[in-house]
């Protein structure tokens, strides 16, 4: 299996390329050459399997053998899985009616990107372990410097995927004091010798302008193999895959024990997905279209809804051009590691699921790319080429005009799959109170309380045999401040007993490494990496420079 660029489609890279590359360099993202399909007896062969066994299953369809043997996929999977603490890894739990949540958030950081940035890391570092040891004695060691800003949710699950890794450094800038004690706690209280949790005297964006100037700067570029673990990564979206079909075969064992064979044939299977980026949703997509048996997604936006807005109109726009007095189109703001953009005027808007706060959605360019590809209705090389022609104009658009209006056609085949509904932070507040004082009891992070809320308001159009599958992305006490003001009217409710994890108690009091940076500029950031980027620790690194 190669891959090729959603603006390129002429050259195909490996997936090992793919993924140390990130990002193609002519600004699109890569996707695999072909759509692969389920084998045959999938349903039987694959029913019993754990998700690290799934996991090698569905990964090794996507990559070559001769690239990644079975045995050394299956190694790699195992180590990143058996950083989570739920022995199913991905567990699926009732609540009431037919809806389920599908919790992601039982790894390390207590949110659903480490399912994916835990393998990421551990393939990361295969690949350059594995370059390394084909080089001459005293040939220059091939290391990768990982950079990017956080706002606080993404920074602590980059960490813990690349914390120890070998030929790896990994830098996350931070605006200092502006994190909540909580997630600075969980990245600051990481001391392996290659992460450097770096606090700057300024603001998110101020951290954000720093990574883009840095990525920006080709000479440093170059010297220190700058590389990006954003949600762009192909590596991500494939690892997320997984829980699709591992959910499927228990929701299909939960239900068969309350319902007959007859009414189980009937049922429809929709996913229910808090979105922001597009990654998470997007690896349903793929699942769906390697044939698993998903009717709907459901792409379940905060009030940051330019999604939601594509489903209405076909227009995909930065600020909403059918509200009176709504503002201009905002520069683009692009390679940003939380996937956040500056919050200008008609910018990103803060709520209460700040994971999901983004101005564009970056992984949704892969989805334009099938809906131009299936538009265009035919299915050889020309085709894939001029899909990258559409692409590549949609994207000019949005870059130049801050919009785009898709034919009718394309938004028809987007609401073939998909179906979307906007939550606003209030109905987040109402929706985590409902089902907590619902039976059985569920505290919901207010994320998971986005794709809730938006599961209620489809539920009354799903015909009576929808089952409805809702990721759950965050563990509750990570966003506590929500939590708790939304369930502080209720006498039952207590947030050390309910919902704080013992992994949390005494993490304020730990041990922190952190690099103080005093102003918010580029120089003082690329000497902290000068001085930080170690080298010493790699075996043949005597003498080679970095
Ligand atoms: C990143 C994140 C999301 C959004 O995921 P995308 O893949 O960007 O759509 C939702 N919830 C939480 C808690 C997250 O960290």
């Amino acid at each position: 299996m190669k891959y090729f660029s959603t603006r390129g489609g002429d050259e195909l890279l490996s997936f090992e390329e793919t993924v140390l590359t990130g990002l193609a360099p002519d600004g699109g993202l890569y996707i695999p050459e072909r759509i692969p399909q389920l084998p045959a007896d999938w349903r039987t062969a694959w029913a019993g399997l754990s998700f690290a066994e799934l996991a090698v299953e569905v990964l090794a369809l996507y990559i070559d053998p001769a690239e990644l043997p079975r045995a050394e996929l299956r190694a790699l999977v195992d180590r990143s899985y058996s950083t989570f603490r739920a022995p199913d890894v991905t567990p699926l739990r009732p609540l009431h009616g037919r809806t389920y949540v599908l919790e992601l958030f039982h790894g390390p950081t207590f949110a659903f990107k480490d399912v994916a940035l835990q393998l990421l890391g551990n393939l990361f570092e295969f690949f350059l372990q594995r370059r390394n040891a084909r080089k001459a004695p005293g040939e220059k060691r091939e290391r990768l410097t990982v950079v990017g800003a956080t706002s606080g949710d993404t920074g602590s699950a980059a960490i813990y995927g690349l914390r120890n890794k070998t030929d790896i450094e990994i830098f996350i800038l931070h605006p200092k004091g502006r994190v909540s004690p909580i997630q600075e706690a969980q990245m600051t209280t990481v001391t392996d010798a290659n992460v450097h949790n770096v606090a700057v005297k300024g603001t998110f964006d101020d951290c954000q302008d720093i990574v883009k100037a840095l990525f920006g700067d080709k000479e440093f570029n170059a010297k220190h193999r700058l590389g990006a673990v954003n949600s762009i990564n192909w590596a991500r979206i494939l690892a997320q895959t997984v829980y699709y079909f591992l959910s499927y075969f228990h929701l299909g064992r939960q239900l068969a024990a309350t319902l007959t064979p007859d009414e189980l044939t009937e049922v429809k299977i929709q996913y229910v997905v808090p979105t922001g980026n597009f990654g998470d949703i997007l690896a349903g997509y793929y699942a769906k279209r390697m044939g698993l048996p998903i009717d709907k997604l459901v792409v379940a936006t905060n009030s940051n809804d330019i999604l939601a807005r594509f489903w209405k109109s076909g227009a995909y726009e930065k600020v909403d051009s059918s509200t009176p007095g709504a503002g201009g189109a905002t520069a683009p703001a692009e390679g940003s590691s939380d996937g956040k953009q500056s919050a200008e005027v008609g910018g990103v808007k803060e709520t209460l699921s700040p994971a999901m706060d983004i101005l564009v959605s970056s992984n949704f360019e892969r989805l334009l790319w099938y809906l131009a590809f299936e538009a265009l209705a035919a299915n050889d090389a020309a085709t894939r080429r001029g899909a990258c022609d559409t692409v590549n104009s949609w994207m000019q658009s949005v870059k130049t005009d801050g919009r785009v209006q898709v034919p009718t056609k394309v938004l028809e085949l987007a609401r073939r799959d998909f179906v979307a509904e906007r939550v606003t932070d209030e109905q987040t507040l109402e929706t985590i109170r409902s089902y907590f004082e619902s039976e059985p009891s569920y505290v919901a992070d207010p994320h998971t309380a986005v794709g809730l809320a938006a599961a209620r308001m489809i539920a009354p159009h799903n015909p009576p045999s929808t089952v409805q599958v809702v990721l759950s992305t965050a563990h509750p006490a990570k966003f506590s401040d929500a939590v708790t003001r939304a369930l502080q009217g209720s006498a039952k409710f207590d947030f050390e007993r309910d919902v704080l994890p013992s992994e949390f108690r005494g993490l304020l009091e730990k041990e922190r490494r952190v690099i103080d940076v005093e102003a918010p500029r580029i120089e003082l950031v690329k000497e902290v990496i000068e001085r930080f980027a170690r080298d010493e620790d790699a075996p043949a690194a005597a003498g080679a420079s970095v």
